[in-house]
């Protein structure tokens, strides 16, 4: 596997086309925004700059690095010649499987059908193709290029070959790969995202303030992050969702997302990405401040 596509050129999408075309993948990056896909080469760029700074890339790995990924906004002519695809597109469940439909009927045969969702079933992803046993769920974690863990989720019907294919093309990479199965939210988020969704509650309770949670996740558990900037980190949106296939997927009241999360999302506050969450952050420095809402 030497050519690949990415769907997506968003806070994941540009960090999985960074780690494959720095490893010498001929990388598609496919996007409906054009201004998406010049924010993912700006960022890609950026990132490639920072390593060279610190010594972890030679100079001439910027140019290199860049020069193997190609900026495009059509599926359709960006995948028949790939032999893996991985879609980082947004976290919608009918998204991802009318982008399925067209990865399946333009990829070559051969090709694997990866998606980076977090929580969404790759059994009923894999189910809108005609090759589930080559659909699989390879969940990388934000910031690509730094995290090492590569969280491998087997559908129904993935093959054993597929399989033990994206484990070893994820060793390739650099990443530790660990395989699991496919029910809501896999491991990763079944665990991270009720914990960061009971922050939010204990938030909205007035149990505690947005640095007095943070700091006690921070220095009592020796969490690097606290959940609540952690959570500006991912995406509000993106958590929101996740939230979503897990009630949806168990039906229970736990897993009910925190109606301070819901509203945030509706106001349009997603954290870094928006500039404001829980923190608001300043546009060049990205220092943080507690969001003016939270001090009210
Ligand atoms: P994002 O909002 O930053 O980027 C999504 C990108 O998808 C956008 O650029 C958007 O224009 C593009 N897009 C939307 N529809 C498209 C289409 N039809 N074809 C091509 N591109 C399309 O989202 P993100 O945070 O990068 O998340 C992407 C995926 O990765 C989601 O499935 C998410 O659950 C998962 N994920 C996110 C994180 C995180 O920390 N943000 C971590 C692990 C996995």
């Amino acid at each position: 596997m030497k050519k690949i596509a990415v769907i997506g050129a968003g806070t994941m999408g540009n960090g999985i086309a960074h780690v494959f075309a720095m490893k010498g993948y001929a990388v598609n990056l496919i996007d409906v925004s054009e201004s998406a896909l010049d924010k993912a080469i700006a960022t890609i760029s950026k990132n490639l700059d920072r390593m060279i700074a610190k010594g972890k890339l030679e100079e001439s790995g910027r140019a290199e690095t860049l020069g193997r990924i190609t900026s495009m906004t059509s599926i359709a002519s960006g995948v028949t010649d790939r032999d893996l695809i991985v879609e980082a597109a947004t976290e919608n469940p009918d998204l991802k499987r009318k982008i399925f439909q067209e990865m399946d009927a333009h990829a070559p045969a051969h090709a694997i059908l990866a998606t980076n969702t977090s929580s969404i079933s790759i059994t009923w992803i894999a189910a809108a193709t005609n090759r589930p046993d080559q659909v699989i769920g390879m969940h990388f974690m934000n910031p690509v290029p730094v995290m090492k863990l590569v969280e491998v989720i087997r559908g129904y019907a993935t093959s054993d070959d597929v399989s033990s294919r994206i484990m070893s093309l994820s060793e390739g990479l650099g990443k530790i790969p660990v395989e699991v199965n496919d029910y809501p939210g896999f491991v990763a988020n079944r665990i991270l995202m009720p914990m960061i969704n009971e922050a939010i509650e204990t938030l909205f309770e007035g149990v505690g303030g947005v640095d007095e949670i943070d700091q006690v996740m921070k220095l009592g558990m020796a969490h690097p992050m606290g959940p609540l900037q952690l959570a500006d980190f991912i995406g509000l949106d993106v958590c929101l969702s996740i939230m979503k296939v897990l009630h949806d997927g168990f039906g229970r009241p736990k897993y009910a997302p925190c109606p301070l999360l819901v509203n945030m999302v509706a106001a349009g506050k997603l954290g870094i990405k928006s500039g404001e969450g829980f923190y608001r952050y300043d546009p060049v420095t990205r220092e943080k401040e507690v969001a003016p809402f939270f001090k009210r």
